[in-house]
Order: C-alpha cells, then structure tokens, then sequence
C-alpha cells in the first residue's frame, strides 16, 4: 500500500515562523494525520463532548481564529464552531451538512490555524445552507453568505479530512513573514 503523495510535506514553515507554530501547541498542525481522516459521527452529545466544545471554544479565542474544527484539536468527531467577530454569534455545530452552494467568492485569502502564516486564495461558494445540531440537540438551518459561507465550507472540509491547500490557487499560496500582515485564521 502507498499512500497518495500530498502536498503535505512540502508546507514546512519557515524557521521565522517556528515560535507561531509553537505558540498554541493544543491545535494540531498539518502533518498530524488526524487533519486528513474523515471524522465520525457524533452518536450522543456526552459530558465529554461538552469539555470538547469548551476546549475548542478556548483554543480558537487564544488563537484569535473565526472558526475551529474537532480534528484540529486532535479530536476526529463531527464538530465545528465559528464567530465571525466579536460581536457575533459563536456558533456550535454538530453532525452538519452543507448544501445549496451558489455562486463563488475569491476574497478575501484563507489561511488555516494548522497552518499558521500560509495563506492563499481559495475559490468558495458565495451562499450555502447549513444544517446540524447545537451542542443541546437542537436542530439548526440557517443560509450564510460571504464570509460566513467561507468559514463554514472551511470547517466542514475539516471534518472530511480536507484542508484549504488541496483547494486553493497552489500560485497563490504565501507564507506571511511580516507580523504587521494580518490574517484570519481558521
Ligand atoms: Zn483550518
């Protein structure tokens, strides 16, 4: 058996950027294999899926993230959570699905907190619906758009083993050395 060659091994960081990459070591980084499994099913929202949560709620504000997936926690279960600032909603879903993808967005460039300091420019659906459950059984259906539709299809290519550089414009794809360049990570 040999495994399909990705891309993977090539995306080392630049030794300027090592101390970001150590900086929050409870998110696992490209080269751990739990980010290319496909996740399962969460059966029943447990206690323990609850401190997952909380531990993924965490990790993502200390990142300074808009969204965070399970298996970047090391954790390879059907779960992501998303603020797109501040200000908004943070949003917790489980088992999701997403549909209905229209029209395409190429702004602005995506990065990953996998990968932190790549960014590159990652065709995405303009508008999806997306459907799951709260971290209470509660069902959620909601239409996003722009940013939030971004965030969304990024996080749930996490659950299917899939990350931003498989998709993105491999031309594009740049490491951020300068700290004055911002990025939003997810
Ligand atoms: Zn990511």
């Amino acid at each position: 058996m040999t495994e399909k060659p990705t891309l993977d091994a090539i995306l080392i960081p630049p030794p300027e950027l090592e101390d970001s990459w150590n900086e929050i070591p409870e998110i696992v980084k490209i080269g751990d294999p739990v980010l290319r499994k496909v996740a399962a099913p969460v059966r029943k929202c447990t206690k323990e899926t609850l401190e997952l949560i909380q531990k993924m709620i965490k990790a993502m504000r200390k990142a300074r993230g808009l969204g965070l997936a399970a298996p970047q926690v090391g954790v390879s279960q059907r779960i992501f959570i998303y603020q797109v600032n501040p200000k908004s909603d943070l949003n917790i879903l489980i088992n999701p699905t997403v549909t209905n993808h229209h029209g395409e967005q190429l702004e602005p460039a995506e990065g990953c907190l996998s990968m932190p300091g790549l960014q590159g420019t990652v065709p995405r659906a303009q508008e999806v619906r997306l459907k799951g459950y709260d971290e209470r059984g509660r069902p959620i259906s909601k239409r996003a758009s722009g940013l939030e539709a971004r965030i969304i299809q990024h996080e749930f290519d996490h659950l299917n083993g899939i990350l931003f550089t498989d998709r993105a414009d491999p031309e594009t794809l740049v490491w951020l050395l300068d700290d004055d360049e911002t990025l939003e990570a997810v």
